[in-house]
């Protein structure tokens, strides 16, 4: 297998879900883990003692451009080899009832959020380095239950993936994403725990079953091997054939 060692990725979200399982997937190949938190201390404490080896924890409201620079403060200078923007929210946004507290929410955190990380992570990240973003099919398919604004965050971010990657592409900085399908993490999980929903979305699936975050995390550390050194720009469907 493919050695990451000496090599530090900085994973946002990355104490749950499929942002935990790149954190142990990444450090597998032996990266070092930034792993950002936004508020639950003892998931982060507990994602890192999985991880096993070193781990450093910052924390930050990515929904807050001065959290997200006071976070690159407190970092400091180092290195970075990849930034992995994975930290999101799922809400609802049916037409006609939706405040703009959670309008606001949603594009800051999803939306803002990744563009503002990017912008303090750049003059940290190497030449050569990789950026990989999580979208979700919902940025490319219609999703009926009004939840849109989460896929026009979600289509922004395979949008900034695109113009990132041409941005970039003078520092060879590789930029590309990953959409993943329905996966069961904490996000999903009050949504899943209608039997009639999971069995409809399991029908869905061709390959029997939904997304788990390790499918997500393979493909992201494939994004960030030697192997994808010609990939750019991309967004990659993880989704089991769901979405085709
Ligand atoms: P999750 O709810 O388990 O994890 C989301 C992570 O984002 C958590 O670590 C959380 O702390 C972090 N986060 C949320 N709001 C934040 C904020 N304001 N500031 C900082 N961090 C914040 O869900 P997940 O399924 O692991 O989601 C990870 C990513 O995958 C998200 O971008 C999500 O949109 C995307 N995704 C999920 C699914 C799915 O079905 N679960 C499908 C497609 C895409």
């Amino acid at each position: 297998m493919e050695t990451l060692e000496g090599t530090t990725a900085l994973v946002t979200g990355g104490s749950r879900g499929i942002g935990r399982a790149v954190c142990l997937r990444l450090a597998n190949d032996g990266a070092k883990i930034i792993l950002h938190y936004h508020s639950n201390r003892a998931a982060a404490e507990e994602a890192a003692a999985a991880i096993g080896r070193e781990v450093r924890l910052v924390r930050a409201d990515l929904g807050s451009i001065d959290e997200i620079e006071a976070m690159f403060g407190e970092l400091g200078p180092l290195k970075l080899d990849f930034l992995i923007n994975n930290a999101g929210i799922w809400k609802g946004t049916p037409m006609g009832s939706t405040t703009a507290a959670v309008a606001g929410q949603i594009i800051d955190t999803n939306l803002k959020g990744p563009f503002w990380v990017t912008q303090c992570a750049l003059p940290l990240l190497k030449d050569g380095g990789r950026i990989v973003n999580v979208s979700s099919v919902a940025g490319r398919i219609g999703v009926a239950g009004g939840r849109s604004l989460y896929g026009a965050t979600k289509a922004a971010i395979d949008a900034l993936t695109r113009n990132w990657a041409l941005e970039l592409a003078p520092r060879k900085i590789l930029v590309n994403a990953v959409a993943p399908g329905y996966v069961t993490t904490d996000m999903t999980s009050d949504y899943f725990s209608d039997p009639a929903i999971f069995e409809n979305a399991l029908r869905r699936h061709p390959l029997g079953r939904l997304t788990a975050p390790e499918d997500v995390a393979e493909v992201v550390a494939f994004l960030c091997s030697e192997g994808a050194r010609y990939v750019t720009g991309q967004s990659i469907n993880v989704s089991g054939g769901s979405v085709i």
